[in-house]
């Protein structure tokens, strides 16, 4: 059976989402926005549905979508895409990776190389995928991965270097010279990068650097995005894929045959959010660090170690010097002793590398104010 191995189990996000439901405790486990994104783009949507675009949209996504895609990439990062043949629409961020990785894989003996800990449906579809996950530690505090460590782990038999950047749960943003590497890497081993960038404008110090945009790079990278994390609709499932052409259509013949199309009325609604001005990309940025300093800080205040994100929704602390010894213990009583969800570091790791993130738990940002004061509130009763 696949995952017989454990790869495959119920999400630690619907077991702490029901946790939080059960008992009333604020919700810092599961990473979504308690907030609506853009007026405009709850508009577009809206008014898709009210115009009659309720039917199966075209198999790569509508073309406006597609172009709008495009021109962000060419906005933010110079990338120039064939809108038509270099751009696939999917079912959110993980539809993307699954069809990439079902595409891309050939056999068993194929390894996909990722940093750990890793978003949990990394393992999962590489089970589903038929080939071997090969882990690159990151470790406590700053989560950059130690670049012998990932020269050891790529090799021949790399099919896919799998690079998640801004990194959830860790919140690093990876170096020059760790993106440098994976590309070098990938070029003599004649890999693949899949690089999965749903944290692109949750930026805190630098501009995001997608991985695609590196010498030697384009050709061989496809690039996963999704609206969900940037326009706080993380139900509409509305995610995107880019790179050369013949690597995006060995996605979509997989993608056909998962989800065929995705929601018809987020596609324009997506498009017109990509196309916002830059003052509401720098707002989100600016709001998201904003919170991250102020969970910190209360995070701080209640006694936990703490290590400062660079992007994305999410915080890791070690509970340590709380007394834990177990973080998935720690967190099943988190509600209980104050009020609070929170997701452990080892739901992210596999079972036999569990001791490195025994006592590490993630905590999500992107909450109202009022929300983390509260949570910070509660937390300080811990000490
Ligand atoms: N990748 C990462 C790193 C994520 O944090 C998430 C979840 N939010 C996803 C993929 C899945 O994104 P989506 O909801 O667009 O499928
Ligand atoms: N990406 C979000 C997180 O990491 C939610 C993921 C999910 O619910 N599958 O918390």
């Amino acid at each position: 059976l696949v995952g017989s191995d454990g790869s495959i189990h119920p999400t630690i996000f619907a077991e702490m989402s029901a946790l939080a439901a059960r008992t009333g405790a604020i919700n810092l486990g599961q990473g979504f926005p308690d907030e609506d994104g853009p007026a405009e783009v709850l508009e577009a949507a809206r008014s898709a549905i009210a115009n009659g675009v309720n039917q199966y949209p075209p198999g790569r996504g509508i073309p406006d979508l597609l172009s709008a895609v495009a021109e962000h990439q060419e906005r933010f990062y110079g990338l120039r895409l064939d809108p038509a043949r270099e751009v696939l629409v999917t079912a959110g961020a993980t539809e993307a990776l699954a069809a990439a990785l079902l595409a891309l894989i050939d056999g068993p003996d194929d390894e996909v190389v990722v940093f750990e800990p890793y978003y949990d449906s990394y393992a999962a579809v590489v089970a589903l995928a038929g080939a071997r996950l090969v882990t690159v530690p990151l470790r406590w505090p700053d989560f950059q991965p130690d670049l012998d460590e990932l020269r050891a782990a790529v090799s021949d038999r790399t099919r896919v270097i799998l690079v998640n950047d801004p990194h959830n749960p860790t919140g690093a943003v990876f170096g020059a010279a760790v993106r440098d590497e994976v590309v070098r890497l990938a070029e003599h081993h004649d890999a693949v990068i899949v690089t999965d960038e749903v944290y692109e404008h949750l930026v805190f110090d630098e501009p995001h650097v997608p991985i695609a945009t590196l010498p030697g790079a384009g050709e061989r990278t496809l690039t996963i995005s999704s609206g969900g994390k940037t326009f706080s609709t993380t139900g509409w499932k509305i995610g995107w894929i880019s790179g050369p052409a013949p690597l995006v259509d060995a996605v979509l013949a997989v993608k056909q045959f998962l989800t065929y199309v995705n929601g018809s009325p987020f596609q324009p609604a997506m498009a017109t959010g990509l196309r916002l001005g830059d003052d509401f990309f720098q707002g989100i940025a600016g709001t998201l660090r904003a919170k991250r300093d102020l969970l910190g800080a209360g995070l701080r205040a209640a006694g936990f170690d703490v290590s400062m994100p660079a992007g994305s929704y999410f915080t890791v602390v070690d509970a340590a010097p709380l007394g834990a010894t177990d973080a998935a213990a720690f967190c099943r009583a988190l509600p209980e002793r104050a009020g609070v969800v929170a997701i452990p570091l080892t739901a992210f790791a596999t079972p036999d590398r569990l001791e490195k993130y025994a006592t590490l738990v993630r905590f999500a940002a992107c909450k109202r104010v009022e929300v983390l004061e509260e949570a910070a509130s509660r937390l300080a009763a811990l000490g």
